[in-house]
């Protein structure tokens, strides 16, 4: 297995290191790349075929689980209470330019652009995100907790903080729930990721730890048809070893630039 190209990028991308570039020329013969988003990229950019032809898929992840349906079963008034707050936290925040940087990029790739993420807040939404999945559920969506209850998720903002406000099924009478994918559960469309991980070329993943499963295996399902594989996250991932590339960074500050020379 090759070892990936390690950087940090504190002031944004692309890494102007030129001492990196002999390896990343090697790995570029080696794996084949079809894409370089790195200090190499003007240069590899003449014999890399037409970006129009490429799908991306972007796993976007970080944590957002919180909790089990055991834990729901025995006290949903405590477990309403944590995703209440959480709600009422979500609606202070903004996107930020990591945020604004992939809705651009999935502007300007169109269906050949897929983000797949983690997070079950909205701000990839609120900063102009379609083409999206969130395999972890959405914070400011409810469902029924009856699992046979095919009642479909809805949008909820509101809190409920006692037991006597948490609604019920208006189908089953089973209690709601928030819909978020807990420890023990299935996340999301996995099959549509599945799928996307299958056919893209490129594949980004932007502040995993690279510890948590299904994600985790991403980059080794994607890598099966040789896709070029970058990680960007402030540290480095457990998994890096299955990237091409790693690069050390804040998403917000990073992606911004990478998009832009993607666009050139
Ligand atoms: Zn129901």
């Amino acid at each position: 297995m090759l070892r990936p190209i390690i950087r940090q990028a504190p002031q944004g991308w692309p890494a102007t290191d030129t001492s990196v570039k002999k390896d990343n020329d090697s790995i570029a013969d080696i794996a084949g790349p079809r894409v370089r988003v790195d200090g190499c990229w003007r240069q590899c950019r003449k014999r890399a075929p037409d970006l129009s032809r490429r799908r991306w898929t972007l796993a976007r992840t970080s944590g957002g689980r919180g909790s089990h349906p055991q834990a729901f079963h025995a006290n949903p008034e405590l477990v309403w209470q944590f995703y209440s707050e959480r709600r009422k936290r979500a609606a202070t925040v903004s996107p930020n330019p990591g945020h604004r940087a992939l809705a651009e990029l999935e502007r300007a790739l169109d269906e050949r652009f897929f983000l797949c993420t983690q997070n079950v807040d909205s701000l990839h939404e609120q900063a102009g995100s379609q083409r999206l999945v969130h395999m972890h559920g959405r914070l400011m969506q409810t469902r029924c907790s009856r699992e046979t209850c095919h009642i479909a998720p809805f949008d909820d903002e509101r809190l409920y903080l006692s037991r006597a406000e948490i609604p019920t099924c208006l189908q089953c009478g089973a209690l709601l729930r928030p819909h978020i994918c807990w420890f023990g559960e299935v996340p999301f469309a996995m099959d549509r990721i599945f799928e996307q991980l299958r056919v893209c070329t490129v594949l980004l993943t932007v502040g995993t730890s690279g510890v948590v499963e299904p994600a985790a295996s991403f980059v080794r399902m994607a890598r099966i048809n040789r896709t070029r594989a970058i990680y960007i996250g402030p540290e480095e991932p457990a998994n890096s070893k299955f990237f091409d590339e790693v690069v050390l960074g804040k998403a917000g500050e990073v992606l911004p630039g990478l998009v832009k020379e993607l666009r050139g």
